[in-house]
């Protein structure tokens, strides 16, 4: 794609905006009439300014934020700002830190994101909406943890809500060090939701990914997200290799921002606040693939269903079982009494037993 406008044109700071650390966060709206005004005639303005351009400088980058949409007659925000220069980590973090208390919507980006595969964002929104903060890993590299992401994420103080964790925990763990705690994880919430409306058991508990369940679950807000959702699929191919891309197309960076701005509306709507079941299912999740020595990228790892025993069993509130007999396909732990069979390195848990058989 060519003639973006985030293309590396750089923008000058206003004298105000140098003046205060969090100005220089760089918040600007970006009015894009069209694809092609988009490409040719872009305009930036700071909140609060009543500036409406800002003229390019030799010295700073262009930001590429706070993207407004206004397209077949309609007009469509997407707020966020992203954190690309070192000066800007520290203003950002802040701005989290002192929102004490603040649940946090948390998501990872990246190319096979992994612990081998490369991280692209870490990106950060408070759940009330308060802002959005895109870091830029690839630009910044672990100084952005360094600085103080890392006890963000790993603060057990602070509640943050994920969708799917399982490969960003793998991947900041054994890339950077970064041991997420307290996350509330939607996808196995959802599978808790469903089954507390359910009439019949599911016996199948395929977890949904996050567009079913904004499909599920939709407000009117989420109608943007699954519209941006769908056009951005084509991209996704070669394991999400676009994120890598610098300068970052523009629909991912909305796709990225609007996608974690969505998680507390549907949290919400699952009503699953305090509920243990979501806590242990989820901390689960923090650990499933973070706790491999090895990793194999085999159908054990990747397939729809809900792992074993990540959602405690009714009745049973500590969670806690006998870690007896080693599955051989996900490589877990479970009682003796949930195989079927024990042969010699041949006992599969159930639901590795049902993605051998149905592979
Ligand atoms: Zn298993």
């Amino acid at each position: 794609m060519t003639g973006r406008p985030d293309e590396a044109s750089p923008l000058q700071s206003s004298p105000c905006c140098k003046s205060t650390t969090l100005a220089s966060l760089t918040l600007y709206r970006c009015q894009r009439q069209s694809e092609s005004a988009r490409q040719s005639n872009i305009s930036f303005s700071r909140p609060g300014s009543s500036s409406n351009s800002l003229r390019p400088s030799s010295k700073t980058l262009a930001p590429r934020a706070l993207i407004s949409h206004r397209s077949a007659g309609s007009v469509e925000k997407v707020d966020f700002e992203i954190v690309d220069q070192e000066d800007q980590i520290q203003p950002a973090l802040t701005r989290i830190r002192d929102d004490i208390g603040e649940t946090l919507s948390v998501n990872c980006e990246g190319e096979d994101l992994s612990r081998r595969g490369k991280l692209s964002l870490v990106c950060v929104a408070s759940a009330l909406g308060k802002y959005t903060f895109l870091f830029d890993i690839k630009t910044l590299g672990a100084k952005v943890f360094d600085e103080g992401m890392r006890e963000i994420l790993e603060d057990p103080g602070r509640e943050k809500l994920m969708f799917d964790c399982r490969q960003d925990s793998d991947c900041l763990w054994h890339q950077y060090k970064v041991k997420l705690a307290n996350v509330l994880d939607l996808q196995p919430i959802e599978v808790i939701f469903r089954e507390l409306r359910a009439r019949k058991p599911d016996r199948k508990r395929l977890v949904s990914g996050y567009m079913r369940c904004l499909q599920n679950y939709r407000g009117s807000a989420q109608a943007r997200l699954i519209q941006l959702k769908t056009a951005c699929r084509p991209l996704m191919a070669n394991s999400g290799r676009v994120w890598m891309e610098r300068p970052i197309q523009n629909k991912l960076l909305d796709l990225a921002a609007l996608g974690i701005q969505g998680y507390y509306p549907l949290f919400r709507h699952m009503t699953c606040l305090g509920n243990n079941q979501a806590r242990y299912a989820s901390q689960k999740y923090v650990e499933f693939l973070r706790e491999r020595e090895v990793r194999l990228y085999d159908k054990y790892e990747r397939n729809a269903y809900l792992p074993w025993r990540v959602i405690p069993r009714s009745g049973d509130a500590s969670g806690v079982y006998s870690e007896e007999t080693v599955c051989v396909g996900c490589k877990r732990s479970f009682p003796r009494s949930d195989f079927s069979s024990v042969t010699a390195g041949n006992q599969r848990c159930p639901v590795c037993l049902k993605v051998y058989y149905e592979n």
